[in-house]
């Protein structure tokens, strides 16, 4: 299903990261538990009352100087007028009928998509009404007050956005995928590392055929293409072929893009650049694709060049592979389970392999571990990592462990009490399926159940 998006807009202290913040609530603090990095998400799926969408804090295209302003809240409105279904419009109550953002606001209520204002920073509810009245005149139908300190007004709000919500489109996409069992494919990087590149180099090849691309028909976003019999689903091509409109996209955005994509995929191509130096750019897509539990296979891209010895900026003394390797295993130590290849979108190097392991991969997410084979696994991990008790908690007690999804695989620890675990043990357990039982490639996840 791809999730309606609200967008929140609005001019630089008007709360907007704060009301997001106070939407997604504790969605928040769950997102990111990869390598102990916490993120600051300007999106995020969220429901109110059985509804579901996708809330998307338009903050990062602010402009500092209050002179910019206006040109600024143009920006994002155009942006989320473009992919929105519907709009947020936070403005800060506190500040006189007059100021700037009231004008813009007024523009901005031509757009096509529900328009909702929310009045931010009203903590305590006086003379709401006369404040309220002072925005509907501006013909603005929508109208909340609210304080995203306080959480209040907030609901009010969240009852009306859901009801113009349109009614979440079928991806037909990933629907199609289902029935026909083909393996979604996201090239996803930072850009200018050669995703473009890599993938017009995978159709080259003679043994590829394409049954669907983009520009065929009006949703094809998306590239079917079968390889050696196997039938894959290369996800946003579209995007890989605009180059020019996709540049111009703003940040937010654009990493929101590669957000969706590694959504919709089963296995991730993760793109970086043997040339240039690893950036929290790159780690932050690693990190996305880990934390959605996506299958990764990291392609070290533009290894003619390296191999040249034309690094831009020189990440290892020598252009040797062994030390690329251990320079990325280094910056990625959260891909451990991870394949790397060294590729180059311009030669073809390396690229059979790269699709080979993807069907590796996608086996193996894919597989049904014996139980007998977690029994053992689980006899092993207490003998040599024995959870230990905890302060004030009672004594651990671990009882079995039994896969309970594919695809992402899942397994589910049954436990006495849940807060007496370590972590340390659960991560002991999830690390030792990964390496003991062929999980290769692809994260898992061990979460823990009380008995009852
Ligand atoms: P994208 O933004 O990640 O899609 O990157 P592109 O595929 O557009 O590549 C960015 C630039 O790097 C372009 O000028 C490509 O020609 C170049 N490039 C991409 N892959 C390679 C490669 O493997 N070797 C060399 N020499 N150049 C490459």
């Amino acid at each position: 299903m791809s999730l309606p998006i609200v967008a929140l807009v609005g001019p630089p202290n008007a709360g907007k990261s704060t009301l997001f913040n106070k939407i997604i609530g504790e969605m928040k603090a769950v997102t990111s538990d990869v390598a102990g990095t916490t993120r600051d998400r300007q999106y995020a799926p969220t429901g109110w009352n059985g509804a579901a969408f996708e809330l998307v804090d338009t903050a990062g295209l602010e402009a500092d100087a209050a002179s910019e302003l206006e040109a600024s809240v143009h920006k994002q409105i155009e942006v989320a007028a473009k992919e929105a279904q519907v709009i947020v419009m936070v403005v800060d109550g506190k500040l006189p009928p007059d100021s700037l953002d009231r004008q813009v606001l007024l523009k901005f209520r031509k757009s096509k998509q529900p328009v909702v204002l929310a009045i931010n920073k009203l903590d305590s509810p006086k003379n709401l009404e006369a404040l309220t009245a002072s925005f509907l005149k501006l013909g603005l139908k929508a109208v909340f007050p609210v304080s995203s300190v306080t959480g209040r007004g907030i609901g009010d709000m969240l009852d009306h956005i859901v009801s113009v919500l349109p009614t979440a489109e079928q991806e037909e996409t990933r629907d199609k995928r289902q029935e026909t069992g083909s393996i979604g494919v996201a090239i996803v990087g930072k850009p200018n590392v050669g995703k473009s590149s890599i993938f017009n180099q995978i159709l080259k090849d003679e043994r590829v055929v394409v049954s669907n691309v983009p520009g065929t028909t009006r949703t094809a976003i998306d590239s079917d293409v079968t390889i050696n019999g196997t039938d894959y689903t290369f996800i946003d091509t579209a995007g890989l072929k605009k180059k020019a409109a996709r540049q111009a996209q703003p940040d937010v955005f654009s990493s929101y893009q590669t957000y969706k994509s590694i959504r919709r995929s089963d296995v991730c191509f993760f793109v970086v650049d043997a040339t240039e130096e690893v950036t929290s750019q790159d780690q932050s897509v690693a990190q996305e694709i880990i934390s959605q539990e996506k299958g990764c296979i990291v392609l070290v891209n533009k290894i003619d060049l390296y191999d040249a010895g034309q690094q831009k900026k020189k990440t290892v003394a020598e252009p040797s592979r062994e030390k690329l390797q251990a320079y990325i295993s280094h910056h990625f130590p959260f891909l451990w389970m991870c394949p790397v290849f060294f590729v180059s979108g311009k030669t073809g190097e390396g690229l059979s392999e790269a699709i080979a392991a993807i069907n590796k991969i996608d086996a193996s997410r894919k597989q049904i571990v014996n139980p007998e084979a977690l029994k053992d696994l689980l006899a092993r991990r207490k003998k040599q990592n024995p959870p230990k008790r905890l302060m004030d908690q009672k004594e651990p007690k671990v009882y079995s462990l039994a896969q309970v999804e594919t695809n992402p695989p899942k397994f589910e620890l049954l436990v006495n009490h849940t807060p007496a675990i370590q972590e340390n043990f659960r991560k002991s357990v999830e690390n030792a399926i990964i390496k003991e039982l062929n999980f290769w490639g692809t994260p898992i996840k061990v979460r823990l159940v009380k008995k009852v």
